[in-house]
């Protein structure tokens, strides 16, 4: 089976390309390079010994998806292309909805005109707002995301929703990723945030390795365990595997799947830094700063649609995820550029 993966030299792309390959399948990944490097790849090939094919083009580029589809015989899409910085979301809006809603938009018609009709897309736990319950079930309502790059995956899923409603031959699956993190356990692939990083882990490992002086925390002030935020940490090679599960089912399946990809606990961000430090065997300092705008107290998932219609399940530890990260930090202090 051959599929196209869309955004497959980013972060969760290219640890999911790694793992199509592993398990026999063809991948042309489309990117733009926008937030990532083709080095991805290259340490992609130097894992399992395979390669995905490289086209370096957009997601919004018709003519250029319509050449993908005539070229090759696709089976199914796996749709990571997109930007996912929300403070920049906010700063930037119309280029998130361009690159994700146009985007995606722009790919299903491309699809449907080619009679691809599988899709898996990356969506978001950020789309659940701030539920008044956890762990978080995929039968929750949506809230009101609070910027526009949790605007825009709340509005692919809803036009995901009604393209599978208007025409029964798709089969589209929508991940709710909880909080990825860590890397491949080679070391030789993780996540390479361009800039300073805005999510946490990425943040502590960037402090310990000496790029970064020291971590703010933001607020202690919290109804949780220790009065810092409390998320789900997911290992990205867990997600990966997830999506294998999901292509997999929705081959089977028509319509709209929803489904939870997240561990089911819950760490604060102490917890996560002393697990950190644990890990790496050095300190993180840090600096307790106000509450940032728009951050829940706690979000976890309830992953059990997934174990028991997927078959999926995450196994790796938060120690192991900080085991991970510290290798492809410490490995490679610069990212992919050394
Ligand atoms: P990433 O930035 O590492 O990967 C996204 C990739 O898409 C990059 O390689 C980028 O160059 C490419 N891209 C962006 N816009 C494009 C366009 N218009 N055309 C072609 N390529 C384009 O991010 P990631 O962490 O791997 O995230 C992958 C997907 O998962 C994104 O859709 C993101 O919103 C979603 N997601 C990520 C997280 C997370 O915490 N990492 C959480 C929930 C959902
Ligand atoms: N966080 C923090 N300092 C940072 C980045 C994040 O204290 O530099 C906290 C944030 O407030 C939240 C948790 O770490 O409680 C996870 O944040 P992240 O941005 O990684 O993911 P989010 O859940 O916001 O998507």
């Amino acid at each position: 089976m051959k599929i196209l993966v869309t955004g497959g030299t980013g972060y969760i792309g290219s640890h999911t390309t790694l793992a199509l390959l592993e398990a026999g399948f063809e991948v042309v990944v489309l990117d733009n390079l926008c937030n990532s490097s083709d080095a991805a790849l290259h340490a992609v090939e130097a894992i399992c010994g395979k390669s995905a094919l490289m086209i370096h083009g957009d997601v919004c580029d018709r003519p250029l998806l319509d050449r993908i589809f005539q070229q090759h015989s696709i089976d199914a899409v796996l749709h990571f292309a997109g930007l996912k910085a929300v403070g920049e979301s906010v700063r930037k809006p119309l280029e998130y909805y361009e690159s994700n809603v146009c985007g995606s938009i722009t790919l299903c018609q491309a699809m449907a005109a080619a009679g691809v009709f599988r899709l898996v897309f990356s969506s978001s736990a950020t789309v659940y707002g701030a539920p008044e319950q956890m762990p978080i079930r995929e039968d929750f309502p949506t809230g009101t995301p609070t910027n526009p790059y949790g605007q825009s995956k709340l509005i692919i899923e809803n036009v995901l929703r009604d393209l599978c409603a208007a025409e029964p031959k798709w089969s589209i699956a929508l991940l709710r990723y909880f909080n990825p993190i860590g890397a491949h356990a080679s070391g030789h692939m993780g996540e390479d945030p361009s800039g300073i990083p805005n999510n946490l882990v990425p943040y502590i490992s960037q402090v310990a390795v000496g790029s970064l002086h020291e971590l703010s925390i933001f607020g202690d002030d919290y109804p949780t365990v220790d009065g810092t935020g409390v998320r789900d940490y997911i290992h990205v090679v867990d997600l990966a595997d997830g999506h294998l599960k999901a292509l997999q089912s929705i081959s089977t399946r028509s319509g709209i799947n929803v489904w939870n990809l997240g561990t089911g606990d819950g760490y604060s961000v102490l917890q996560v830094v002393r697990a950190f430090e644990q890990a790496s065997g050095r300190s993180v300092p840090y600096r307790v700063m106000p509450r940032r705008s728009g951050d829940v107290a706690e979000c976890w998932a309830d992953s059990s649609k997934a174990q028991k219609e997927l078959g999926w399940k995450a196994t790796r530890s938060l120690q192991e995820m900080m085991t991970d990260t510290w290798r492809w930090q410490s490995n490679h202090p610069r990212g992919y550029q050394g």
